[in-house]
């Protein structure tokens, strides 16, 4: 089992920028995780632990690609019609009894095997049959409607790599070449606290100055995504003794454990004086908006992050810096989501030197072109905002104004599940 490098969130800077922090969370981080294996039926959304290599080609036999007739190309009329007896029929999964021979057509149906010697399939819809015979018109080229086998798939090639995240379309994968188990890396066991006096667990009569946590559920279900097992430990109030109790505890069985609130600097902030009296703690005081200070560390070897409490500020910084990390930590590869590159509907003023995100949806222009829309209001707190968005507009540090038609960067929020 790799193990996590000591000090694995150490970082001396001053303000952070969000590709130094990347980078730091790329060349600190590796796999924590064992393997198991899993048949194919439960490998969706899991971390592929090795190369698949087809030992077979896909398909593995030229076949139609239509319902028609299979007939020797060089049979047919260039100019005329040709007339051709129909002395045989394959079905998929019913190759041709017997060998097929120069001067006939066989009816042949979408994935049955292509029988030796035919080489060109005409679509039924382009044919007139009269008793046996069918009338073939000229004009199709040589090799037409036929697949050829190994087209998808070749002996030897490597069609799965390890660190995939399993799509239903891998999953698909490995079943065309009859593979019936995977072997993959352990979920995640995620402990995941909220944190705050103030903050109430739904079912609770709300009293005055509380709030619901919203943050333990909008957090569970983006680790549930990203594929985590996680266990949901509650609400920890603000006191030094408990926090530090709970999370010790925590570290026992749990590979990560995450928090939100209690991070900032302020004298009700507990996280950093718990974290530091079991381990190490680490303030990267990022260049960010929102998001303000994130907080990692290590509880003896289990790294530590200590997400912002406010509800957007939790969720975009998951994104953009939970999510990589989690997913370096269980194996994963491709850890960069993808951006679209779409013309702002908006203006927008910001400051030099710092990254920000803003909650946009996509919409039709006038034009017909695709636009990112901001939503009215942006403070970190306000989740309605993410409800009426589809994601984000990520806006770079030497930004300092955007104006209606500029070019933003999109990063749609299915890209960082
Ligand atoms: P803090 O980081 O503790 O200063 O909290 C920042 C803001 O986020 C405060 O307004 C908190 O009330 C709010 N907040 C903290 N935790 C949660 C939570 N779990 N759900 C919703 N809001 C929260
Ligand atoms: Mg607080």
């Amino acid at each position: 089992m790799a193990q996590l490098s000591d000090d694995c969130f150490a970082f001396g800077g001053e303000l952070m920028t969000t590709e130094a922090a990347l980078s730091e969370l790329r060349s600190r981080l590796s796999c924590i995780c064992e393997t198991e294996d899993v048949s194919l039926a439960e490998a969706s959304g899991r971390i592929l632990a090795e190369d698949i290599v087809s030992a077979q080609a896909v398909p593995g036999h030229d076949n139609a690609a239509v319902d028609g007739y299979a007939v020797f190309f060089d049979d047919l009329s260039e100019k005329g019609d040709t007339n051709l007896p129909v002395t045989g029929r394959i079905a998929a999964g019913h190759p041709l009894d017997g060998k097929a021979l120069p001067g006939n057509a066989y009816r042949i149906f979408t994935g049955a095997p292509m029988p030796e010697g035919p080489d060109t399939i005409l679509m039924q819809e382009d044919c007139k049959l009269d008793g046996e015979t069918v009338t073939i018109p000229p004009g199709i080229k040589r090799g037409a409607n036929r697949r050829f086998a190994g087209e998808d798939i070749s002996v030897g090639d490597t069609i799965l790599t390890k660190g995939q995240r399993l799509r239903p379309q891998e999953v698909g994968l490995a079943a065309s070449i009859g593979q019936k188990s995977l072997t993959v890396y352990h979920p995640l066991r995620v402990a995941l606290f909220s944190t705050g006096d103030e903050v109430l667990d739904i079912g609770n009569p709300l009293v005055p100055g509380r709030i619901y946590d919203s943050n333990r559920y909008s957090v569970a279900a983006l680790l549930g995504d990203l594929g985590c097992a996680v266990n949901d430990l509650g609400i920890l109030p603000d006191d030094h003794d408990t926090i530090r109790e709970a999370l010790r505890d925590a570290a026992a069985d749990h590979d990560v454990i995450i928090t939100s609130a209690g991070v900032s600097t302020g004298e009700e902030d507990h996280i950093r004086n718990a974290i530091n009296d079991l381990g190490g703690i680490h303030f990267w005081r990022l260049a960010i908006r929102p998001g303000r200070p994130i907080a990692l560390g290590q509880i003896g070897a289990v790294p530590f992050i200590g997400l912002p409490g406010n509800p957007v500020a939790s969720m975009v910084t998951f994104m953009r810096f939970a999510r990589p990390a989690l997913l370096l930590m269980n194996g994963a590869t491709d850890i960069d989501p993808k951006f679209f590159r779409v013309p702002a509907a908006f203006a927008y003023q910001k400051k030099q030197g710092r990254r920000e995100w803003v909650r946009a949806k996509l919409s039709i222009a006038g034009d017909g072109q695709l636009q990112a829309e901001k939503f009215s209001r942006s403070g970190a707190g306000i989740l309605t905002s993410m409800v009426a968005s589809d994601g984000l507009v990520e806006l770079s540090e030497e930004l300092t104004s955007v104006e209606a038609g500029n070019m933003v960067d999109f990063l749609p929020f299915n890209e960082v599940r």
